[in-house]
């Protein structure tokens, strides 16, 4: 406190020192991204050098240093020791490339700092995520009229959309007694293909993981529904309450797409909820070129989609979509008495299981006003192309085996020459899975191009996944060769070691 108690206080940045120190960021920054593709997709490095980079054994400074010299040496420090889904080689998982116009919108959101929990503290904000929301689901062909929320990722928006399921199916006495308040057991069905999130969700909705059941799937990773009508008909003669069905617009490993329209028909049928977990795929719904089945996530009672993931945005940010707004509140308002929130809009608390919220919206909303609708549908199309693109070199290659390609998932494998005439053999079949697996690691490590795996079939597949507008034609032709480089660099390695 000063004398004439006016305050200074320690975490206070001047407006000219903030204006200097954004400047110089800023530029640091801008140099970061335009150097970004001459570095290694990955230090590599190990957790104790990373812990020696960042000083972990310091214990909390007990005053202060000076803000220029922080922010320019965290900046430095995060270009030095990250792994960088920026870079137009990286192709894991489905983790994007941001676009920079989200890293601007998130200094913003900061700056202001709206409180997007309640309307009355956030009022452009939360009308801003109103819009975005709109967007999304007019982006992806799901009715006008409905609503939704951003929350931080796909697992929590596929998990808002099980709890409103749940509430849904499992009448009036669940929220406030429990699970056991449902009377019958609660039971939800997806397919063997289906990402971990449901398991959380069942976990810790305490219906336990038992509830659910694993619809097994046809040759090409899509679930099947004559197992499902079995499925869901055997439970209800046993007196147990159906209440979920999930479908995959984009599977996690080989991004397959049940048949949707199907599942809809379906779930109308026998008045289930149908939750389509669209965190990958989702976006692409009408994107020409995408598998016709995503179509069919219009008749979902409730979608998820990652916009962390195909529409680029900065982590994080997830989005539930919901056909009618009513089944959210239904499922997560209360009105305590230390509220003064009334209002005709919309309060976010009251939708989703968060209280304070962060302004996600504002990423979103300006990526999708820079890209337009053509511009997202046109990164996302050659996206898909240039995985199309990738699994063609692949089959064509005669060490390389093209397993599937969907959307823009290709999964393949290394198979020298010598052990082609055996593939299929138990024997050689375990020899390709511990290649691929040292495979997979020996790229990581090199710094060139970073890949994921997937497990088909009891075969280990190196797994390529373009959500990343910063690939090229040219990145994708150097693959084969660098693969099968790699491959033989490895069989080698693996030879000395057996002697
Ligand atoms: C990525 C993904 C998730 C999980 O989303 P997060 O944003 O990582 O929480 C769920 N389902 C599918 C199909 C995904 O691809």
């Amino acid at each position: 406190m000063n004398e004439d108690g006016t305050r200074t206080a320690a975490p206070e940045l001047a407006a000219e020192d903030f204006r200097s120190i954004g400047h110089s960021l800023v530029d640091q920054l801008a140099n970061f991204l335009a150097g970004l593709s001459a570095r290694p997709v990955t230090s590599g490095e190990t957790p104790a050098q990373i812990r020696n980079a960042i000083g972990s054994s310091r214990t909390l400074p007990e005053t202060g240093t000076d803000a220029a010299t922080l922010t320019s040496a965290a900046a430095e420090l995060l270009a030095a020791h990250s792994l960088f889904n920026g870079h137009p080689r990286f192709f894991g998982y489905v983790t994007s490339s941001a676009a920079p116009i989200g890293a601007l919108a998130d200094l913003i959101a900061g700056v202001v700092n709206p409180n997007v929990g309640a309307w009355k503290l956030s009022p452009a904000a939360s009308e801003i995520e109103a819009q975005t929301v709109r967007w999304i689901a007019e982006f992806i062909g799901y009715p006008a009229g409905g609503g939704g929320l951003l929350i931080s990722g796909g697992n929590m928006a596929n998990f808002v959309g099980f709890l409103a399921a749940r509430a849904a199916g499992a009448g009036e006495g669940l929220r406030r007694h429990g699970v056991a308040g449902a009377g019958k057991p609660l039971r939800c069905y997806c397919s063997t293909e289906t990402h971990t999130w449901i398991q959380k969700s069942a976990d810790m909705s305490g219906l336990g993981t038992d509830a659910i059941r694993w619809i097994e799937c046809d040759e090409q990773q899509r679930v099947r529904v004559d197992r499902l009508r079995a499925a869901v008909e055997l439970d209800t003669e046993r007196g147990e309450r159906p209440f979920l069905v999930v479908g995959n617009a984009g599977t996690v490993s080989t991004g397959a797409s049940d048949p949707l329209g199907e599942m809809a028909a379906f779930c109308r049928e026998h008045r289930l909820w149908l939750h389509v977990d669209g965190a990958y795929g989702g976006l692409a719904a009408k994107v020409p070129g995408a598998a016709p089945e995503l179509q069919g996530l219009a008749m979902a009672d409730s979608v998820a989609v990652d916009p962390h993931k195909w529409l680029y945005a900065p982590l994080d940010a997830g989005c539930l979509l919901v056909r009618d707004t009513a089944t959210l509140l239904n499922a997560f308002s209360y009105h305590p008495a230390y509220y003064n929130f009334e209002t005709d809009a919309l309060n976010y608390y009251d939708l989703g299981p968060e209280n304070s919220r962060s302004f996600r919206a504002l990423k979103i909303w300006l990526a999708f006003q820079q890209a337009g609708r053509a511009g997202y549908t046109e990164a996302i199309a050659e996206d898909i192309a240039l995985a199309r693109h990738a699994f063609e070199l692949f089959r064509g290659h005669p060490e390389l085996e093209a397993v599937t390609c969907n959307l823009s998932i290709c999964t393949f494998r290394y198979v020298p020459r010598d052990l082609r005439p055996s593939v299929g053999s138990e024997e050689t079949e375990a020899a390709l899975n511990d290649l691929n697996k040292r495979l997979l690691t020996h790229i990581e490590n090199s710094g060139y191009a970073f890949f994921s795996n997937a497990v088909l079939d009891g075969r280990y597949l190196l797994r390529l996944c373009i959500v990343n507008f910063r690939t090229s034609v040219r990145d994708i032709e150097s693959l084969p060769e660098f693969i099968v480089e790699a491959g033989a660099v490895v069989a080698q390695e693996n030879q000395v070691r057996k002697k």
